[in-house]
C-alpha cells in the first residue's frame, strides 16, 4: 500500500526549500556548522526586531487571543492604508487591504482566486519560484518572461509582449527582485502598465524588498505610478522588520476595484476559509510602518549595503565569475561562465559545494532560469564572513568537474 501525492503537484517546485536542504539538516545533525547562504532569513545573522516592533507585540499581547476579521485586524489595515496613500495610492482603504501569514500565503491566494486551469500568468525568469509554483498548483500555466543581464536584470519588455496571449491573466513583477537584486526603472514599469492596459492584466507586483534599496537608488509602488491598473501590492515585516518568523504580510489592492468585484469576493472568501492570519503578527504592523531602524542598516556603509558591496566584489574577483551589482534585496545571482566552469547539473553543483565547503547556496534554475549557468548568494552574513565564503566558493569551482 503506498499513500501518493495528488497529481496537482505535478510539476510544483520549490527549490529554495528542495532536496539540498534535507542534506544540509542531516549534516548539521551530524555536527557540522553549515553556512545558510541558502535563505533571506535575516535573525540567524544578527538582525534583530526592531524593539519598537517587540513593545508592540507585548503591548498587544491581551487583544491578540482571539480570531480576527478574516482580512485582518482594522488598525492595521487603516495603518497600511494611510501608509501606502502616503506614498502615492489612490482610493486606498481598509477594504482594499488584506493580511496574510507572509506574503507567501497571500500569493497562493491571489493566484488561487484568480487562475483557472490552463489560464496563463507571466512571471519573471528568474524568479521567486513561489509565483511559478503557487501558479502551478492552482492548474495554471506558468509563462516566463526574461529578465535581461546584459540590462542590469531589468524586464524585457519585447519578450513579456511576445507571450501575451488569449489565456494570459496577470503579470507578476518581482521588484525590487529576488534573485537579481534589480530595482526597476519608472519607465519600465510604465512599460508593464501599458501591457496591462492594452491587454487587460491584472498585475501582482511582489514589493516585500521595498525599503531594502542601495546606493540612493529609490524603489516606484507600481499601484502609484500605475494608478488605473488593477494592481495587487504584497508587503510585509519579514525582511525589512527582520521578523520572518512572525508571518506578517499583506496585500493592497489598487486601480478599478469596482472591475475586480467578483474576484475579490473570491479573494474574500479564501480569506475566510484559513479564518484569519496569526493575530500577534498583525499587531505589530503600526507599530512597524513607523519604525525607522532600517534606515541605519541601508545607509551608505550600513551594514547591509557594506555586505552587498562585499560580496558584489569578492564575486567579481573569481575567475569565470560575474554578478550584475545587486541595487535592492538580500541576494546576490552571479553568472558562472560555462567556458570557465562547465557545469551541467548546477542542482549537484551546490550540493557537491555543500558536502565539501559546508556552505548552501541555491542553483539558479531552482529560480526559473533556464540554463544550469548562475547561483543565488544570500548577504546577510557580516562582510569578512561573506569575502571569506565566497572565496571558498571560487577555489571549489576552480577545482570542480562535472
Ligand atoms: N516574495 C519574495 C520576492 C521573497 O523573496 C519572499 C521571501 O524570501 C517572499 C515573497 C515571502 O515572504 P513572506 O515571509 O512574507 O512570506
Amino acid at each position: 500500500m503506498e499513500f501518493r501525492q495528488s497529481s496537482k503537484l505535478t510539476g510544483v517546485c520549490y527549490e529554495i526549500r528542495g532536496p539540498v536542504i534535507e542534506q544540509a539538516n542531516a549534516l548539521e545533525a551530524a555536527g557540522h556548522s553549515i553556512l545558510r547562504l541558502n535563505i533571506g532569513n535575516p535573525a540567524p545573522f544578527g538582525f534583530a526586531a526592531p524593539d519598537a516592533v517587540l513593545a508592540g507585540l507585548v503591548a498587544r499581547l491581551p487583544e491578540a487571543h482571539g480570531y480576527t476579521d478574516a482580512r485582518g485586524i482594522l488598525s492595521a489595515r487603516h495603518a497600511l492604508a494611510t501608509y501606502y496613500s502616503e506614498r502615492g495610492y489612490i482610493d486606498v482603504d481598509e477594504q482594499a487591504i488584506y493580511l496574510g501569514n507572509g506574503v507567501s500565503e497571500l500569493a497562493g491566494m491571489a493566484i488561487q482566486a484568480l487562475v483557472d486551469t490552463g489560464d496563463e500568468v507571466l512571471i519573471p525568469s528568474p524568479d521567486y519560484p513561489l509565483w511559478t509554483a503557487v501558479t502551478r498548483f492552482a492548474g495554471g500555466t506558468p509563462v516566463h518572461y526574461l529578465c535581461d543581464e546584459s540590462a542590469e536584470w531589468q524586464p524585457d519588455l519585447a519578450d513579456l509582449e511576445a507571450k501575451i496571449t488569449d489565456r494570459t491573466k496577470a503579470i507578476v513583477v518581482i521588484n525590487p527582485n529576488n534573485p537579481t537584486g534589480a530595482v526597476y526603472s519608472p519607465e519600465i514599469l510604465q512599460g508593464i502598465a501599458e501591457l496591462a492596459r492594452r491587454h487587460s492584466l491584472m498585475v501582482f507586483s511582489d514589493e516585500i524588498y521595498d525599503r531594502i534599496v542601495y546606493d540612493g537608488a529609490t524603489h516606484h509602488h507600481f499601484g502609484a505610478l500605475a494608478p488605473d491598473v488593477l494592481c495587487l501590492t504584497f508587503g510585509g515585516l519579514s525582511k525589512s522588520h527582520r521578523i520572518a518568523g512572525f508571518r506578517a504580510g499583506w496585500l493592497v489592492v489598487s486601480g478599478p476595484r469596482r472591475a475586480a468585484r467578483n474576484y475579490l469576493e473570491g479573494l474574500t472568501m479564501l480569506a475566510g476559509m484559513r479564518l484569519c492570519p496569526n493575530a500577534l503578527a498583525q499587531h505589530v504592523i503600526e507599530a512597524a510602518l513607523t519604525d525607522h531602524t532600517l534606515d541605519e542598516l541601508i545607509r551608505p556603509g550600513g551594514r547591509l549595503e557594506a555586505q552587498r558591496t562585499t560580496a558584489w566584489q569578492t564575486l567579481n574577483e573569481l575567475p569565470g565569475v560575474s554578478c550584475v551589482k545587486p541595487k535592492g534585496g538580500l541576494y546576490a545571482f552571479p553568472r558562472i561562465d560555462p567556458a570557465v566552469h562547465p557545469i551541467r547539473d548546477d542542482e549537484k553543483f551546490v550540493l557537491d559545494l555543500l558536502l565539501r565547503e559546508k556552505i548552501h547556496i541555491v542553483q539558479g534554475t531552482g529560480f526559473n532560469w533556464p540554463r544550469p549557468d548562475h547561483v543565488r548568494i544570500v548577504t546577510l552574513p557580516e562582510a569578512g564572513d561573506l569575502e571569506v565564503a565566497i572565496r571558498r566558493i571560487g577555489r571549489f569551482l576552480d577545482s570542480y568537474q562535472q
